[in-house]
């Protein structure tokens, strides 16, 4: 059997990961999703258990004391956690597992999983940045520029990560992203070690 791995795709606010990470399960139902848990309240067209696991706030810090999340952080004054067992379990299978995660999660989670593949995805320039933002016509002024400030901030961690998307397209970045999977899928570390042929090489 293959070694499986985490993927982790961060981008700034705004960058569209959500969008295309939605694109790539789609895409190829063999990617395991890892749903992340909160403590903020289901939004309308939210799934437990599918988008998130909603659990009540003394829930959630049973499950930090249990150590059950690989990493957690509280944001916006609620909590989120990635849980552990469900990413070493599939890893374990295999399995490539996906990690949609903001910047200060994803530098944890990397400590927790240094194998992880990394992945980074950017707007192609502040002006579409600013535009997309925009399009979402429900959010204020303030909160636009808050989110472009924030982005300005989130970039400089693009450093920690090997991968860089440049988010032209939905489709063009999921193709990138698979071909950044199936490549490091091949990496001499992930090979099949039960491989006929190998077993001369031990
Ligand atoms: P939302 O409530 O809008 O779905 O997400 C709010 C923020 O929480 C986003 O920046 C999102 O990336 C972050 N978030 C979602 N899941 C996790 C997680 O498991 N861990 C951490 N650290 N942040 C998360």
């Amino acid at each position: 059997m293959k070694k499986g791995f985490l993927v982790i795709i961060s981008a700034p606010s705004g960058g569209g990961k959500t969008t295309i990470c939605r694109s790539l399960l789609r895409r190829n139902p063999e990617l395991v999703y890892s749903v992340s848990a909160t403590t903020r309240p289901p939004r309308k067209s939210e799934k437990d258990g599918a988008d998130y696991f909603f659990l009540k706030e003394s829930e959630f810090k049973k499950r930090i004391t249990q150590e059950r999340f690989a990493e957690w952080a509280i944001v916006h004054n609620n909590y989120y956690g990635t849980p552990r067992r469900f990413v070493d379990q599939n890893v374990k299978q295999g399995k490539v597992v996906i990690c949609d995660i903001d910047v200060q999660g994803g530098e944890k989670i990397m400590q927790v999983y240094p194998e992880a593949v990394k992945i980074f995805i950017i707007p192609p320039t502040w002006e579409e940045l600013e535009k997309r933002l925009r399009r979402r016509a429900t959010d204020s002024e303030e909160v636009i520029l808050r989110r472009l400030r924030n982005a300005r901030r989130e970039l400089k961690y693009i450093k920690r990560y090997k991968y860089c998307i440049v988010n032209d397209s939905v489709l063009q970045s999921v193709k990138e992203i698979e071909n950044i999977i199936i490549a490091e899928g091949l990496t001499i570390q992930r090979m099949d070690r039960d491989n006929d042929f190998l077993r001369e090489e031990k």
